[in-house]
């Protein structure tokens, strides 16, 4: 259906779409989905995915919440310079508290942090237990794991609030653009 779209996508400011949620929660499908589209138009993008960059830039840092500030911190400054090299760029990571996400969007200028907010309600992550992580929590092998022995604290006023067990993958990825159009982000 999205034949012949590479000229109708303009961007009209930058952006970091900055993506939280349970583990599970649908963070990087949805955001890897979000960025397909945006090559698709020929768009400069770059996807920071949580799990990816705490094998490299943050392999140093554990679970506790000092860490998780400091992996928030990392992120959020890498994601500063690669908007600010022109690109889009989407960030999937837990990002479990208010505080952390909100120094994030303290890094960038007005306007230009999204928080996207992937509801998923717990128990369903923990049965999707896609990575087998859950199961680990449970049995005491994985500490401060978000939802079990860390505390996840729900976006009270995020940009965008997307439920997935209503919705599709493409759905999911619909609300995201449909917002940035909505926003004057993106214009056809
Ligand atoms: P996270 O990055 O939040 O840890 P993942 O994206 O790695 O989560 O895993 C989410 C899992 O949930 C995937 O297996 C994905 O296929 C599944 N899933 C089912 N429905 C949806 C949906 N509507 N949106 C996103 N993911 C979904």
């Amino acid at each position: 259906m999205r034949q012949n779209t590479q000229h109708i996508l303009k961007r009209q400011k930058q952006f970091v779409l900055w993506f939280t949620g349970y583990s599970g929660a649908g963070k990087s499908t949805i955001a890897n989905a979000a960025t397909q589209r945006f090559s698709e138009y020929s768009e400069q993008v770059q996807l920071l995915d949580g799990d990816v960059l705490r094998r490299g830039l943050c392999s140093d840092l554990t679970y506790t919440d000092s860490d998780r500030d400091e992996n928030i911190r990392r992120v959020a400054e890498v994601a500063k310079l690669t908007l600010d090299s022109g690109s889009i760029v989407l960030a999937a990571l837990i990002s479990p508290k208010q505080a952390q996400r909100q120094q994030a969007r303290e890094v960038f200028n007005k306007g230009e942090f999204i928080e996207v907010f992937i509801d998923t309600a717990f128990d369903d992550c923990e049965k999707r237990d896609v990575k087998g992580l859950y199961k680990k929590a449970r049995l005491g092998e994985i500490k401060n794991f978000t939802g079990i022995d860390s505390k996840y604290e729900a976006p009270m006023h995020p940009e965008i609030h997307i439920k997935t067990a209503q919705q599709t993958v493409e759905e999911c990825v619909n609300q995201v653009f449909d917002y940035l159009y909505s926003q004057q982000y993106l214009t056809k």
